[in-house]
């Protein structure tokens, strides 16, 4: 099956653990050519590349593929010197470059590949009226949200359409890297009396139009950094330079971080993304599974288990796409059906929300239950024939899963956790008045189970 595919993500991966001119030296022009029981087979351009790779960074590219496959595969080198090359490779596809370096952007994340949803509209939207308009809109934009979100795509859909269509310096950075390159050159200066390395860290980070720095919430404990960071921060502000920020919390619950930073953080604009609902990911699934071109290979079956699967995190979704496809091909090319996938993600979804107790599985069953559909359930509609079903929903989500509230609300069309919490009491009470209500909800959960 699809070969590039599982490679692609496996450089996606190991492009973010190596530097990036080891990553575009000795990864870029790798490609997977052939999965045997427990040998994958890589080719590269020439011997010097098979020795390098399989003398550095054998056990990483092992580690990395088996864990975007879900298995144990060693790994062959193979050098096109050695190769019949109108056999097998596919010379036009290799040499593709993967990373812009100077701005350290990464092309595989743009506007046209990230799905919009409700939970990411309004991120989404500023983020592209920043990249049109960079220190003109919103600065600084401050993007925050979990661990998987498109928090980091955004930015580099910023840059990458800034790239492309303005003439302006743009530097994507980890507050990693920056706390890096900062103790590097104190250590320089301390030693060496190196002045020179202090000025070429101002033009690195000075001298340029838009600065991206993601998860900025590292820089927390880095107490001289962040008086680097504040300077840096203030000489482009003052220029109108776009800053953009990303954080896995907002301003206000990045608590070491100094009141002066947050402070100016909240200059701009706060921007916060949700995790996505059925819909979002749904779409999203279709888009990962269509750019691939895998579409006639998932039954819609396989697509809402996974989407069902998968409630917290849309990198999540890609590593299931990526298994079920790795698991497949596997099996010498086995058809994925629904019995496939649940062998695939049994590892995945073990400390996660199964398929049979998701919010969206006691949805589907309370609404088929009350003959309603899935969509007024999630409505905001109030008529008791309607709003009934939907409190009995939230309740069994609540008392029975043990779900939290707010990703109740956030299941049933975006509610407020108070409502799920009103909904909750008042099941709770209405069955200890009416025994007829407490067998309903038996059935039903019958049903569920
Ligand atoms: P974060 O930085 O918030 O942790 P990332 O930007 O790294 O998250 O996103 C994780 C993965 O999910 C990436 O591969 C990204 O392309 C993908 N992703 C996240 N949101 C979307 C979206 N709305 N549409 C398409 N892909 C998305
Ligand atoms: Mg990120």
């Amino acid at each position: 099956m699809d070969l590039n595919f599982l490679w692609k993500n496996t450089l996606d991966k190991i492009s973010s653990l190596v530097t990036p001119i080891a990553f575009e030296t000795w990864f870029s022009n790798t490609k997977l050519i052939e999965l045997d029981s427990n040998l994958a087979k890589i080719t590269v351009p020439m011997h010097i590349y098979k020795k390098h790779l399989k003398e550095n960074y054998d056990e990483l590219i092992r580690e990395v593929f088996n864990d975007v496959s879900g298995t144990n595969f060693n790994i062959e080198y193979i050098s096109e010197d050695d190769l019949d090359k109108n056999n097998i490779l596919d010379t036009d596809k290799i040499g593709v470059p993967y990373h812009n370096f100077e701005s350290n952007l990464n092309s595989n994340y743009t506007f046209e590949n990230f799905v919009v949803g409700e939970s990411n509209r309004f991120a989404h939207a500023t983020a592209l009226s920043v990249a049109e308009k960079p220190g003109l809109m919103y600065n600084p934009l401050f993007i925050y949200g979990n661990s998987g979100l498109g928090k980091t795509h955004l930015m580099h859909a910023i840059g990458n359409y800034i790239n492309k269509n303005l003439k302006k310096k743009v530097l994507y950075i980890t507050s990693e890297k920056f706390i890096n390159d900062f103790i590097f050159i104190n250590k320089k200066t301390k030693n060496e009396h190196d002045f020179n390395a202090i000025e070429n860290f101002k033009i690195k980070y000075r001298d340029i139009d838009v600065l991206i720095i993601d998860d900025i919430q590292y820089m927390a404990s880095a107490t001289q950094t962040q008086q680097e960071f504040f300077n840096t921060f203030n000489e482009l502000y003052s220029n109108n330079k776009q800053i953009i920020i990303s954080s896995d919390r907002s301003p206000d619950d990045l608590k070491l971080l100094e009141d002066r930073l947050r402070t100016r953080f909240n200059w701009g604009l706060l921007v916060n993304i949700l995790p996505p609902d059925y819909e979002l990911r749904t779409k999203i699934i279709n888009q990962k599974i269509q750019s691939n071109g895998m579409n006639t290979l998932f039954p819609e079956e396989v697509k809402e288990f996974i989407a069902n699967s998968c409630i917290t995190d849309v990198r999540k979704i890609e590593g299931s796409i990526t298994r079920v496809v790795a698991y497949a091909t596997m099996m010498n090319g086995s058809i994925i059906n629904i019995e496939l996938a649940k062998e695939a993600l049994k590892d995945v979804f073990v400390n996660n929300q199964s398929y049979k107790n998701s919010i969206d599985n006691v949805i589907n069953i309370v609404a088929e239950h009350y003959n309603v559909s899935n969509k007024e359930i999630k409505s905001k509609k109030r008529t008791s024939q309607i709003a009934i079903p939907r409190q009995i929903a939230m309740y069994i989500c609540r008392e029975h899963l043990k779900e939290k509230l707010p990703r109740i609300g956030q299941e049933f069309g975006g509610k407020d956790h108070t409502t799920v919490i009103h909904s909750v009491d008042k099941i709770s009470k209405e069955i200890k008045e009416n025994p007829n209500l407490s067998l309903e909800i038996n059935k039903i959960l019958e049903k569920i189970k």
